[in-house]
């Protein structure tokens, strides 16, 4: 449900609401102009309580299954911010680097030529989701320590992935934005444990997620009262081994029109294959979405992990000087 307060309603009337919603149950959520709260769960009891309180306005059930990320709660995209940068806004953000932290010298060679080539934030797995038991596992918390120094070094902020709920701590001392895998959309325990880190989180589409179990999955990060939440569309399981996803774009303006959550395309795991990852972020863009998360390796084939759809740093520059020009074209 949605609360409106009225312009003349006082922080005592604000707070004796959020007591209200959450003696109910609720989860509260307040909107950046202050004058809205968004409730996740709470029955037509707590409707009835609040829609009595003095400084509301009135309270509208939105019918939404996730009140909390939906547009009718917030009309404006949201607008996530570390450091300098901000996703959500006119200019779109480039998250690139290599898919796992393999050494020093990878990890600061791509992170020198990511930031040159103009991306915005830095990526790189520290602890890896991998199909096999047997494969590179990631450097666990050696790889943090590099990617902040990476961070020091550049001045990128960093974007890493957390599996497991005991490890939200750990990533989140070092991570600038925490990536919730594909893999692990539906790990619930996790998601909330994310959404309590005081982090931004960006929720990757799970392979065989529709939309509605993704923005779901946002806003399990959102109902902890953590209100910076990224979606990513990363493809999802299709028929033809040609492509190893299928990137789906009609997710992109699908989630945008549905939620206020910027919306970042993966074009890198969304094909598995780097002749296709230009055309495929420009596609992104195209569809509207806020940002790219791209994988770049200087080495492709020497990589551990995903070379095959690791692109060079120069490939990455003409996506990039291309992607504020096509951003400012679809918003126009
Ligand atoms: C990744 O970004 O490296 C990754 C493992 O992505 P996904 O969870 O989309 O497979
Ligand atoms: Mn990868």
């Amino acid at each position: 449900m949605i609360v409106q307060m009225n312009s003349e309603a006082t922080e005592a009337d604000l707070a004796r609401v959020l007591a209200v919603i959450a003696a109910g149950g609720g989860r509260a959520q307040i909107a950046p102009d202050g004058g809205v709260i968004g409730v996740g769960g709470g029955n037509g009891a707590l409707a009835a309580a609040l829609g009595a309180l003095p400084g509301v306005a009135g309270v509208s059930q939105t019918g939404s299954k996730y009140p909390l990320s939906s547009r009718a709660f917030q009309a404006e995209t949201s607008l996530v911010q570390v450091g300098e940068v901000v996703i959500g806004g006119p200019a779109p953000v480039i998250m690139a680097g290599p898919c796992t932290v393999e050494s020093e010298a990878q990890l600061l060679e791509t992170a020198h030529a990511v930031r040159a080539a103009g991306a915005h934030l830095l990526r790189g797995g520290a602890f890896k989701p991998r199909t096999s038991p047997y494969a590179f596992q990631g450097l666990g918390e050696a790889g943090l320590r590099l990617l902040a120094r990476a961070r020091a070094e550049t001045g990128l902020p960093v974007i890493t992935e957390v599996m497991e709920p005991g490890l939200v701590g750990l990533v989140a001392e070092y991570a600038d934005i925490l990536q919730i895998g594909s893999r692990n959309m539906q790990n619930y325990p996790l998601l909330r444990a994310a959404g309590r880190s005081g982090r931004p989180v960006m929720v990757k589409r799970g392979l065989a997620a529709t939309v509605e179990e993704w923005l779901l999955a946002a806003e399990y990060v959102l109902a902890e009262g953590n209100p910076q939440v990224i979606l990513c569309e990363r493809g999802i399981r299709g028929f033809d081994p040609a492509v190893r996803h299928t990137l789906d774009l009609a997710a992109v303006p699908l989630a945008k029109s549905l939620s206020h959550l910027p919306v970042i395309v993966d074009p890198s795991h969304g094909t598995g294959r780097r002749g296709l990852v230009r055309a495929m972020a420009l596609a992104g863009l195209a569809a509207g979405a806020d940002g790219l998360l791209i994988e770049v390796h200087v080495a492709p084939e020497a990589a551990l992990c995903d070379g095959d759809q690791s692109i060079l740093p120069a490939e990455l520059r003409e996506i990039t000087s291309r992607a504020a020009a096509l951003r400012a074209l679809v918003a126009a």
